[in-house]
C-alpha cells in the first residue's frame, strides 16, 4: 500500500531540494502517493489571495503526514509566517530537532548526539502582541498552559523511553520567570517520576543550559523547553553538527505530522543548483520512521553518513563541487547497492 503523503515543495531553493529527496526516496523503494501543492507563500496569493489557502491544511489534515520544503516569509510587513501558521493551526505542538554529528563534517566536537524538543504552539510565540501607540509600550504574552506543557514533556519523555535514550532535561528560566516557565518546570517535575528507573532528569536555567551545551554537549541527551527557548537551543544544536544545511526537523501533533528542512527558502543560491538536500533528506528519514518504514530511514541516514565521511561527492555549501542532484543520484546508488 503507498502512503498518501502531502507534499509542499515550497519556494526558493525548496523544488530543487524536494526534487532531491524524490529522487532518494524513489530508491528506498517505498511506495508514496504524493498530493503535491505548488502554490503556497506567495504565489499561492497571487492565485489564491491566501497564503496558506484551506486545501492544503485540508490534504495535511486527511493524510496527516506532509514532506514540506521551505517557504519564504516576508520581512516586517505583508503576511504571516505560513510556516508558524501550519504549525499553530494543526496543533503540532512537538517540534522535534536531533542534532547528531555527521562523519567527516568539521566541528569543534566528533561525538555529538542529542535531541531538541521544542513546545511548538505558545509560549512567546502564542501571538498575543499588543502596542499601546499613547505611550509607546509593546507587549508580548507569554502563554504557558497545563496541557500544552504536559503534552510536549509526555511527548518528550515517550520518544526518548522508545528510542532507549538515557536523560531528559528540562530548560526553563523559572528563577526570573517564575510564573510562566515556572509553571513547565513544575509540570516537569510532576511528570518525571513516572519514567523513574527507565530515564533520568534533571533541570537547566536556560543561560547556564546555553553554556553548558557548547561546552559540554556530550552530557545532554533529549532536550524539552518552551517555543522561544527551544528555537534558539535547537539552532544552537544545529551549529554543533555543521549547521541548518544538515540538520532534519519535524513537527509533530496528535492528528498530523509535518517533515521539514529547518532551513530557510535561501534565496541567494535559489535555481543555482546547488542547495544541500541533506536536511530534507534527513527530515524525510524521520518520516519514514514515523510511517513505520524502518529499515528505509535507516538506509538514507547511512546512505547520508556514508557520503559525508567518504566526502567525494558533496555540495559547495560543505566544501564539494556537486549538484544537488549529482548529490541526490549518489545517495540513490548508495541506497541501491545496500538493498541490492
Ligand atoms: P536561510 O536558511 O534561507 O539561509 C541562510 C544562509 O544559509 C544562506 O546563505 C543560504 O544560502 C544558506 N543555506 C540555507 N539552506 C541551505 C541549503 N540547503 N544548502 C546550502 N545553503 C543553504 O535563512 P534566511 O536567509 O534567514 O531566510 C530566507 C527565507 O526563508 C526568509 O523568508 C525566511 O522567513 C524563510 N524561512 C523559512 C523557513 C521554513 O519554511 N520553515 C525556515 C526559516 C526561514
Amino acid at each position: 500500500m503507498a502512503h498518501q503523503v502531502t507534499l509542499i515543495p515550497g519556494d526558493g531553493i525548496g523544488p530543487e531540494i524536494m526534487e532531491a529527496a524524490l529522487r532518494v526516496l524513489e530508491a528506498t523503494g517505498v511506495a508514496f502517493d504524493w498530493e503535491r501543492f505548488d502554490k503556497i507563500g506567495t504565489s499561492a496569493l497571487d492565485e489564491y489571495d491566501d497564503p496558506l489557502p484551506d486545501h492544503i491544511l485540508e490534504s495535511i489534515r486527511s493524510n496527516k503526514t506532509a514532506l514540506k520544503g521551505p517557504v519564504t516569509t516576508p520581512v516586517g510587513e505583508g503576511f504571516e509566517s505560513v510556516n508558524v501558521q501550519i504549525r499553530q493551526e494543526l496543533e503540532l505542538y512537538a517540534n522535534v530537532r536531533p542534532c547528531k554529528t555527521l562523519p567527516g563534517v568539521e566541528t569543534p566536537f566528533d561525538d555529538i548526539d542529542l535531541i531538541i524538543f521544542r513546545e511548538n504552539t505558545e509560549g512567546l510565540y502564542a501571538g498575543i502582541e499588543n502596542y499601546d501607540e499613547r505611550l509607546e509600550i509593546a507587549d508580548s504574552i507569554a502563554r504557558v498552559t497545563r496541557s500544552g506543557s504536559e503534552r510536549i514533556i509526555r511527548f518528550c519523555f515517550e520518544y526518548a523511553k522508545k528510542h532507549g535514550r538515557e536523560k531528559v532535561t528540562l530548560a526553563h528560566k523559572a528563577n526570573i520567570l517564575k510564573i510562566s516557565t515556572g509553571l513547565f518546570l513544575k509540570i516537569g517535575e510532576e511528570i518525571a517520576p513516572e519514567y523513574e528507573g527507565e530515564l533520568e532528569f534533571e533541570d537547566r536555567i536556560i543561560d547556564n543550559m546555553a553554556m553548558q551545551m557548547v561546552m559540554y554537549p556530550d552530557q545532554y541527551d533529549c532536550v524539552v523547553t518552551t517555543n522561544l527557548f527551544g528555537d534558539i537551543l535547537s539552532d544552537l544544536g544545529a551549529g554543533l553538527v555543521g549547521g541548518l544545511g544538515v540538520t532534519a526537523g519535524a513537527n509533530i501533533g496528535d492528528d498530523a505530522a509535518v517533515f521539514e528542512a529547518v532551513h530557510g527558502s535561501a534565496p541567494d543560491i535559489a535555481g543555482e543548483g546547488k542547495a544541500n538536500p541533506t536536511a530534507v533528506l534527513r527530515s524525510a528519514a524521520m518520516m519514514l520512521e514515523h510511517l513505520d518504514e524502518q529499515p528505509a530511514a535507516d538506509a538514507i541516514e547511512c546512505a547520508v553518513e556514508g557520503a559525508y565521511a567518504d566526502g567525494s561527492v558533496l555540495t559547495p555549501d560543505v566544501g564539494g563541487n556537486a549538484s544537488t542532484m549529482e548529490f541526490a543520484e549518489h545517495l540513490a546508488d548508495r541506497i541501491s547497492d545496500q538493498i541490492s
